[in-house]
């Protein structure tokens, strides 16, 4: 209960878990908020700052409040995380020189943050993020000369320790960040492999399956035909072929010659999945069992696959096929088993045809 409304809460704030680059973009701009806010508030009960600085802190967490807004709620994720860094870059860096302690106080650290959150964040960005980098290695160097020209612009830390304190903070923060945008990272690739995996996976599946049926193809007889005998398995080839579907076809339609080809291959699936083996579409209306089992046991299997057939509820009228079984032996090479079981095949049709031949 409790963790569900963690997760509404988060989903609320952040968005979709899903979209990780989005979702850590929405925490660091909340989390830059929050942090603003905190260091505004500090710097004024403590008199840490001037009011204009104060004011400038107000003003950059209002801004980033504005940018959250949109980009989770207007989706205008893209036009937002520019909008961020330059608030970042020009804003924000230039503030807090001047305002802690310029080149003596913790800016380094926050540009160092900005770096890192440019080179992940916009990653996809090419020129972009190699501008904002760039931006990121030499900002210093301007700043530094404005500091030189007119050091009355630069608030100087007066007590040594809240240096030490400010630059302990700003570390931490950037050290949490760093872990963050790392994590961040490797949260896409992950995210990205699996779905290089599932999209492996998807045309394996187009390349061995028929669209039609759904019944492997014959490209994967070989590699199973391989495996079987590497594991000394007895089992039987049959090889089966509808009679007249031609006939089907023109008499009833192709679509209609579809369905005949889909309920076939649906009790061929069956048996093969009853007795582990495999289903498959040679071709046309021809298919191909192989099944781990002796002669006669598969000679038992289409019996029964033939009398299912027989009673298959087909629109016009019941369909038969005709069959040849082989079982492989150590001699065989699968050509040979194919051809034993097409030439069986043939028999059955030459005799009249709806018939199993062994
Ligand atoms: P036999 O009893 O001697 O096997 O005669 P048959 O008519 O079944 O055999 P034939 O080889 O003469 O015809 C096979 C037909 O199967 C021809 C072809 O149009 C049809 N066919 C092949 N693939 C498909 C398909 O994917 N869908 C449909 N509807 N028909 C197909
Ligand atoms: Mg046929
Ligand atoms: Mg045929």
């Amino acid at each position: 209960m409790r963790k569900r409304y963690r997760d509404t809460t988060l989903e609320w704030l952040l968005g979709d878990k899903d979209k990780p680059f989005e979702y850590t973009h929405h925490a660091v701009l909340l989390f830059t908020v929050f942090l603003y806010v905190l260091a505004a508030s500090v710097n004024y009960y403590f008199d840490l700052a001037n009011i204009y600085n104060i004011g400038l802190q107000m003003f950059i967490s209002l801004m980033v409040v504005v940018i959250w807004y949109l980009s989770r709620w207007k989706n205008q994720f893209q036009t937002m995380r520019f909008l961020f860094i330059l608030v970042i870059v020009l804003v924000s860096i230039p503030a807090n020189w001047v305002g802690n302690g310029g080149s003596d106080g913790p800016t380094y650290l926050l540009i160092f943050g900005s770096l890192i959150y440019i080179s992940v964040s916009f990653k996809d960005l090419g020129i972009f993020r190699r501008l904002g980098q760039l931006f990121c290695i030499i900002i210093p160097i301007p700043l530094m000369v404005l500091e030189k020209l007119h050091p009355e612009l630069i608030f100087k830390y007066g007590d040594p320790e809240l240096k030490q304190l400010d630059l302990l903070i700003t570390f931490i923060i950037m050290a949490v960040f760093s872990i963050v945008m790392m994590g961040s990272l490797s949260t896409r690739f992950k995210l990205e492999r699996h779905k290089a995996e599932r999209l492996a996976e998807k045309l394996r599946s187009l390349s061995e399956k028929d669209y039609l049926t759904g019944l492997y193809n014959r490209r994967i007889l070989d590699k199973e035909y391989m495996a079987w005998t590497q594991q000394n398995q007895v089992f039987s080839l049959a090889l089966l072929d509808l009679d007249h579907f031609k006939h089907q076809n023109d008499q009833w339609g192709h679509n209609y010659g579809d369905e005949i080809l889909k309920s076939f291959s649906a009790l061929l699936q069956e048996t093969a999945s009853r007795n582990k083996g495999l289903a498959i579409r040679q071709g046309g209306e021809e298919f191909v069992l192989l099944l781990p089992l002796s002669l006669d046991d598969t000679y038992r299997e289409l019996k029964y696959l033939a009398e299912s057939f027989r009673t298959t509820d087909l629109a016009h009228g019941p369909v038969t096929f005709s069959a040849g079984i082989a079982e492989n032996t150590a001699t065989d090479n699968q050509n040979d088993l194919l051809k034993r079981a097409d030439k069986l095949m043939y028999q059955a049709k030459d005799a009249g045809r709806n018939r199993i031949c062994r």
